[in-house]
């Protein structure tokens, strides 16, 4: 038996475990017991993280689309396609009518080297990845606020926080191990407020359970704010030494009285009131948020009040405080590091500025970088449906599950000129590729991930790859070469690191050889530094932190005679994202077979609807079936359903409406009817 230490590939949380081998081949998972997060411990996903990796719908070939059908090809023809229709198109249309979907999955060598291949080789900024969808908001409201927009705290400081708000955050479903360590807390004595319309495990061990309407979460902020305020609870001496912009903030919510604010979130004023003088009085308070906050139309107003709540209170800089958005993906936190966005390279180095342009052009042996910022991944697929952009790299992304509006995405989808996806399996999206390029996964390459805590921890290869899959880095390198670019010759995945650091400040001290036992929490700006915890001890990334009022906005598709229910749509404990890896793990499959709809037992009963009943759930944009499932985890007037799967797509029902400036779907809220089906 082989034990190989590597990093779950499921969600951002960043636990370790031993991947155990046996004659080439993946047998089981055993966690690591020393380890800061997983402590001896994992959930369901990561102990079955194994189960996919050797099944039999694993691509093992290139695929080249002839007469209609998909058919098996090989590299050579594969590869040289693939550069061939991209410069085509780009010839015939302009640098920027191709877009490259890099992937929260992949390490964080390969979405280097994708933003590298786009910008380097191809000429566009147009490189995105899925954060656009989960937390864009964060990067755009946080560096804002604060200079940076990354979790300030870590885990760890769980433990040390007097008061945590959880908001917009399923958090023992999504991030497990994270919620244990939430539960953990509050059952030694912390007090935690549970800020969400669903009755969440975490709701049943709150202090607060505040149930608002959805989309309400500026209302209620701005209302906590004008009570901290006016109870004279705020931080004065942090305001002034650490903030700027603080009367505009006292300003824009001393109107929002608890009454005012009660009237909008549908809470009772002394709800807002408890909540803010709960988390105003704690020594430590910490926030922790998610999806529910940032995948709204107005996510980035959500981001940039949960950031002023922690700055009002003076709760940042210290263990046991801060702004903590919990990234979902495992990499989605490096996928951003690594400039896998239209408008920064690695480190957040904006591409409009002519010094960093002439510094990565230098290393990168190119003549010039294009200065404009590129396309975000959601305007993209706008874009393609508009028939402005013609063609499309897709590296380990399924946009027509995770998309919102699923036949929005389709058009754009089958609008491109040329498809290429690169995934482990024959997702929903590559099945309309006109190229597939074969991935190895997780267990079967070397690398990095960076978790939400901004930890860099190794990936480590436990077993081949399938038949002809080659590893991202690998396949990246060879369009590389194909497309006649020769800057992208690496010998190993370490070397792509070294590489990284050298242009990336807040990598700068980050090598292999510094990541043994459990990795390096950025910024780690020079090979002495022991790497960073806490951000913005004593000072803020961008000096002063600065109060950004929000208006409150409510959603864009509010509920009406046609459309009489809220749909709010999220992930299930069992799993992960569009399914391709666990819905082919037998064991989490067994326990989540079918999509489900969450109705409230008064909605139910007054529309003839039993428990696992089929029900039809219709929007503007679609129709689906799913099982109902009656349950007061959902208030009346609102519906949940999760998106993993494909029969029942939630985001066949979704709004593609996008907030003005992260570019963020509204996945949280649209209006659907709901009945039987017959
Ligand atoms: S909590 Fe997240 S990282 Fe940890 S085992 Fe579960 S899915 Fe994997």
């Amino acid at each position: 038996m082989n034990h190989t230490l590597t990093v779950c590939p499921y969600c951002g949380t960043g636990c370790m475990f031993y991947l155990v081998s046996d004659g080439g081949q993946l047998v089981g998972v055993e966690p690591s017991v020393t380890h800061p997060i997983s402590r001896g411990g994992l959930c369901v996903k990561g102990w079955n993280a194994f189960a996919f990796v050797h099944h039999p719908d694993r691509l093992t070939t290139p695929l080249i689309r002839r007469g209609g059908e998909l058919r098996p090809a090989s590299w050579d023809e594969a590869l040289g396609l693939v550069v061939d229709r991209l410069r085509e198109i780009q010839e015939r249309h302009g640098a920027d009518s191709i877009m490259f979907a890099s992937s929260a999955k992949a390490t964080n060598e390969e979405n280097y080297l994708l933003m590298k291949l786009a910008r380097g080789a191809f000429g566009t900024n147009n490189i995105d990845h899925c954060a656009r969808l989960c937390h864009s908001s964060t990067v755009v409201g946080l560096a804002e606020t604060f200079g940076s927009g990354a979790m300030t705290n870590s885990i760890d400081c769980i433990d040390r926080a007097e008061a945590i708000l959880v908001i917009g955050s399923n958090t023992t479903e999504q991030h497990p191990l994270i919620g244990s360590r939430i539960l953990k807390a509050a059952r030694s004595g912390a007090r935690l407020i549970v800020a969400d319309n669903r009755r969440i495990r975490l709701a049943r061990h709150a202090d607060l359970h505040l149930r608002h309407r959805n989309g309400s979460d500026v209302a209620f902020l701005n209302g906590m704010m004008q009570v901290i305020i006016a109870e004279g609870l705020e931080d004065r001496e942090f305001i002034e030494s650490r903030c700027d912009n603080y009367p505009a903030l006292a300003a824009a919510v001393a109107h929002w009285t608890p009454e005012r604010a009660a009237a909008v979130t549908g809470l009772e004023p002394g709800e807002i009131v408890a909540a803010a003088r709960l988390f105003a009085k704690a020594k430590t308070a910490m926030i922790v948020y998610s999806m529910g906050i940032t995948q709204h139309s107005h996510g980035v107003d959500n981001v940039r009040c949960c950031a002023a709540l922690a700055m009002l209170t003076g709760n940042l800089g210290r263990p046991g405080t801060g702004v903590n958005p919990l990234r979902g993906q495992n990499n989605v936190q490096g996928g951003c590091d690594m400039g896998a966005l239209p408008d920064v390279f690695s480190g957040y180095q904006k591409v409009a500025d002519p010094a960093v342009r002439e510094k990565f052009a230098d290393a990168w042996g190119v003549d010039g970088l294009p200065e404009q910022p590129g396309l975000p991944l959601t305007r993209a697929m706008d874009a393609a449906a508009e028939g402005q952009l013609k063609g499309m790299f897709i590296l380990g992304e399924n946009p027509i599950l995770s998309d919102p509006d699923q036949g929005h995405a389709r058009r754009a989808l089958e609008s491109l000129d040329f498809l290429a996806v690169q995934d482990i399996f024959l997702t929903e999206t590559a099945q309309l590729a006109d190229v597939v390029l074969p991935a190895a996964c997780f267990a079967e390459k070397e690398g990095t991930f960076t978790n939400t805590e901004r930890r860099v921890q190794r990936v480590r290869k436990a077993v081949e790859p399938p038949g002809k899959a080659r590893a991202d880095w690998e396949i990246i390198c060879a369009l590389a070469e194909r497309a006649g670019y020769g800057g992208m010759r690496y010998p190993d995945p370490s070397a792509v690191m070294d590489e990284i650091a050298s242009l990336t400040p807040i990598y700068g001290g980050i090598g292999y050889d510094r990541l043994d036992p459990h990795g390096l929490q950025w910024p780690c700006p020079d090979r002495s530094h022991p790497g960073t915890p806490i951000l913005h001890v004593g000072r803020f990334t961008r000096d002063s932190g600065r109060f950004s009022p929000a208006p409150y906005r409510p959603p864009a598709e509010l509920p009406d005679g046609d459309y009489p229910f809220v749909l709010t749509t999220g992930r299930t404990y069992f799993h992960w994202h569009t399914g391709t890896m666990t819905r082919r793990t037998h064991l989490l499959d067994r326990e989540e077979r079918c999509s489900f709809v969450e109705i409230n037992p008064d909605d139910a009963a007054r529309l003839g609807i039993r428990e696992r009943d089929r029900v039809l759930v219709t929007s503007r944009r679609g129709e689906v079936q799913a099982r109902a499932r009656v349950t007061e985890m959902v208030v009346p007037g609102v519906v949940f359903m999760p998106f993993h799967f494909t029969e029942g797509a939630a985001n066949a029902l979704t709004n593609n409406v996008l907030d003005p400036e992260s570019a963020i779907p509204e996945f949280k809220v649209c209006a659907v009817r709901v009945r039987r089906a017959p």
